[in-house]
């Protein structure tokens, strides 16, 4: 009943009513935490609950960015006109898509809290904790903070509100987490990059011949415009 209550409130709240924090309280990157904290908790029931949260976020994303491309939330007609059945589906697809990511969050809490420090500049500081959950995996990092199930949703949250979430990723040899920077990061290292395309020759091969096609296309760029850049200048004009 309390939790009805509660969940009421806070869906009367807008957007611009929220709070938003861009790192943790002591600047730690989620890049780097949350890599950190889903590597150590694979195979605990935390780490199913965080990672099925992060592929349902990346699918919903996925169809709203296929449906926005389509155009299926624009519609062009008169007053009355009914929304081709097609395009009714294709909504109802991302609603449903849409709903577990809005309702994951109800099992966690965060609290607001303002802690005095006597011997700070600062003196007051502010910062939302989360509460331990069932069965929550509680990492330590090598700094001595522990990173709880709450915090590591805290990191999904902020990475998806930034569009960075598609950069979380398991690595295509040995599946460990990474944050992918640049954007087209496949692997953790270059150890499993060699890996990957000792096993799968096509990959190479695909990748060998594109890198052919590209230097040959340098070459001819090249020798198109060295003449150009070798001709000597004439004037425009001839004066008497
Ligand atoms: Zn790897």
């Amino acid at each position: 009943m309390k939790r009805e209550e509660k969940s009421k409130g806070s869906a009367n709240r807008t957007i611009e009513e929220g709070q938003h924090q861009s790192l943790t309280v002591i600047g730690e990157e989620d890049r780097i935490v949350l890599i950190e904290w889903l590597n150590a908790a694979v195979g605990t029931k935390s780490y199913e609950r965080v990672s099925k949260l992060i592929r349902n976020i990346r699918a919903a994303d996925a169809a709203v960015d296929s449906a926005l491309r389509d155009r299926v939330f624009i519609h062009v007609g008169r007053a009355g006109d009914i929304i081709p059945a097609e395009k009714r589906r294709r909504r109802r697809e991302v609603d449903k898509l849409l709903l577990p990511v809005s309702r994951a969050f109800a099992e966690y809490l965060f609290h607001p809290r303002l802690t005095c420090i006597l011997f700070d500049k600062r003196r007051w500081w502010f910062d939302l904790f989360g509460e331990s959950v069932r069965s929550d995996y509680k990492f330590t990092r090598p700094n001595g903070r522990r990173v709880y199930e709450a915090d590591a949703v805290f990191g999904v949250l902020r990475l998806a509100s930034y569009r960075s979430l598609d950069r979380i990723r398991e690595c295509l040899t040995c599946q460990k987490w990474l944050y992918a920077h640049p954007s087209h990061k496949k692997f953790c290292n270059s150890a499993c990059q060699l890996k990957y395309f000792a096993s799968n020759p096509s990959q190479k091969e695909k990748r060998a011949a594109y890198m052919r096609r590209y230097r040959i296309d340098q070459k001819e760029k090249m020798e198109r415009a060295l003449p150009v850049a070798r001709q000597p200048r004439t004037p425009s004009t001839v004066r008497p």
